[in-house]
């Protein structure tokens, strides 16, 4: 008899942030355990908080766990470690100014993988802004203008909207702003290095730790960003795909569809996040909100909906 595939939809943590807010209720209604929510991890395997099958025959397994048991799932990968990680964020407050370090440096200096990672703006009240790369020609002006604690001349950041999408590779200095919800994919990793938090202090008067020294060891200098990108559009069926990503660490797509449309999987494995509506995908339903991951024993599927 053959087994039926389903994906696997996941029940996944909450993270309290002192920059979150509640729209991960009021936007995705999210159960959460404060009006100081910062992320939802829609789909982890990070020991600092992992996401559980609740469906079908995997029920109750961890995904970190079952990457690892069941590697035929996710197209037998070469290593045991789920690669990465996707979240909502709900910035009601400026988060540090911070970097990640590549895969080398956050090997063998933390014993976990370096951070790249990617933004999707899902929504961002007027005026809201973004900071990514710098404007530091050379290394020595770069440490000039943090021990002068120069920031304003030091940081590039600029307004962002709903629909905006950022690529932001290791060694990227970067800060989301107040005001921001944003769909996030990374590497799995936790690793950050703070470098300016706004001189804020905290009740007992005291500022978070900073990480100086790492962050201008693992900080790209100059900057290499690219803000004003064109992405390559597909014509589907009944909508469209737009590819924002194809790198070494992952691919990101958005699919914005419009009834039903038959969609390969010739990958691995995929993380399918819903920013937007309703619909049947492989007769379950699903709405804004909902984050699975299809295996790559189901090479075909069926998204029926907008
Ligand atoms: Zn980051």
């Amino acid at each position: 008899q053959e087994e039926v595939m389903e994906p696997l939809f996941l029940d996944s943590p909450m993270h309290e942030k002192i920059w979150g807010g509640n729209r991960l209720k009021t936007e995705f209604g999210y159960d959460i355990p404060s009006e100081h929510t910062g992320e939802y991890w829609a789909i982890s395997a990070h020991p600092n908080g992992v996401s559980y099958v609740k469906n079908g025959k995997y029920a109750g397994f961890h995904l970190a766990e079952l990457y690892k048991d069941n590697p035929e799932l996710f197209g037998n990968p070469k290593t045991s470690v789920f690669p990465l990680l996707t979240k909502i964020l709900d910035a009601n407050d400026w988060l540090s100014v911070q970097v990640h370090p590549d895969d080398a440096y956050g090997l063998e200096h933390e014993g976990e993988l370096g951070k790249t990672e990617c933004w999707f703006v899902l929504q961002a009240d007027e005026g809201t802004k973004m900071v990514m790369g710098h404007h530091a020609k050379t290394k020595d002006e770069f440490v000039k203008a943090i021990e002068n604690d120069d920031y304003d001349n030091l940081l590039n950041s600029f307004k962002i909207k709903a629909g905006d999408f950022f690529y932001i590779p290791s060694g990227t200095l970067h800060a989301i702003c107040s005001g921001s919800l944003i769909y996030e994919a990374q590497q799995s990793s936790d690793i950050t290095y703070r470098v300016y938090d706004y001189h804020r202090k905290d009740a007992d008067g005291n500022e978070r730790q900073l990480h100086v020294q790492q962050s201008i060891d693992v900080t790209n200098v100059p900057a290499d960003i690219d803000q004003n990108k064109e992405f390559p559009q597909t014509i589907l069926e009944n909508g469209t795909k737009t590819r924002y990503v194809d790198s070494e660490f992952f691919k990101v797509d958005r699919y914005q569809l419009n009834g039903k449309n038959v969609i390969k999987n010739d990958e691995p494995f995929m993380m399918v996040s819903i920013i937007e509506g309703t619909g049947i995908f492989e007769g379950n339903e699903v709405k804004k909100g909902d984050h699975f991951v299809i295996c790559s024993d189901q090479k075909e599927v069926t998204f029926d909906g907008d």
